[in-house]
C-alpha cells in the first residue's frame, strides 16, 4: 500500500475543522496539487482498509487542508477504476427536480449512515488543474455526492440535515448490513456528531 504524506491526515468528528468553510483557491500552485495527490491517495487506502465501502468522493478539509478542492471517482459503479475528477471552487449553479431521500456516508463521520434528502440533478461549475472553467450536470447518485462534498466546502455535514430525525441514522454493521440506530441513546446525545 502506498502511504500517504503525513502531513495530510483523515481527519474525523469532533475535529472541528469539519465545521469550517475552506477558501476559495487563486492560483493552481504545487501545494493545491500535493493537497490532491493526497486526497487520491487517501481515498484509495481509505476503501482499501474497508470492506464494505467504497471511497467515492473527498473534499480537501476532511485532510484538514480549508481549501475548495473536491475529488469525485470517474466511475463509481467500477470500483477498478481509481482515477478521479478534480473540482476546484466548485459551485452549484441550479437545483433540479424534487428531493429525493437516500443513504449517505461520509469518510469522516466513521460508520454511520443516514437517510438524506437530495435534490435529484444539479448544475456545477468548477475549475480544472488546468485552471479552465468547466460545467457539469449531474443526476442520481452522482448528483447526491457533489452536494455531499460541495457542502463539505462550506463547513456542512450531511447529519446537520436530519439531526432531528429520530428514524433517520443507521450504522454499518460488521456483515455491512445497515442497522437502525438509537436516535436518543446514540445520536441525539453524542459528543462525537455534535
Ligand atoms: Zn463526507
Amino acid at each position: 500500500m502506498a502511504t500517504t504524506d503525513q502531513k495530510y491526515r483523515l481527519i474525523t468528528l469532533p475535529n472541528e475543522t469539519l465545521r469550517k468553510p475552506s477558501r476559495k483557491i487563486g492560483l493552481i500552485s504545487a501545494e493545491v496539487k500535493s493537497v490532491v495527490n493526497a486526497m487520491q491517495q487517501t481515498t484509495i487506502d481509505w476503501e482499501d482498509s474497508r470492506e464494505h465501502e467504497v471511497g467515492v468522493a473527498l473534499a480537501a478539509v476532511q485532510l484538514g487542508q480549508l481549501m475548495r478542492i473536491v475529488i469525485i471517482r470517474n466511475n463509481i459503479n467500477e470500483k477498478e477504476d481509481r482515477s478521479f475528477s478534480v473540482f476546484i471552487n466548485p459551485v452549484i449553479t441550479k437545483y433540479e427536480g424534487n428531493q429525493e431521500v437516500d443513504f449517505e456516508g461520509c469518510l469522516s463521520i466513521q460508520s454511520i449512515y443516514g437517510k438524506v434528502p437530495r435534490y435529484q440533478k444539479v448544475r456545477v461549475k468548477a475549475i480544472g488543474l488546468n485552471g479552465r472553467e468547466f460545467r457539469v450536470t449531474v443526476d442520481g447518485f452522482l448528483a447526491r455526492t457533489f452536494q455531499h462534498e460541495i457542502d463539505h466546502t462550506n463547513g456542512k455535514l450531511f447529519i446537520d440535515y436530519i439531526k432531528d430525525d429520530p428514524d433517520a441514522f443507521y450504522q454499518l454493521m460488521p456483515d455491512g448490513k445497515l442497522e437502525k440506530l438509537d436516535y436518543e441513546k446514540d445520536i441525539e446525545k453524542s459528543r462525537i456528531l455534535w
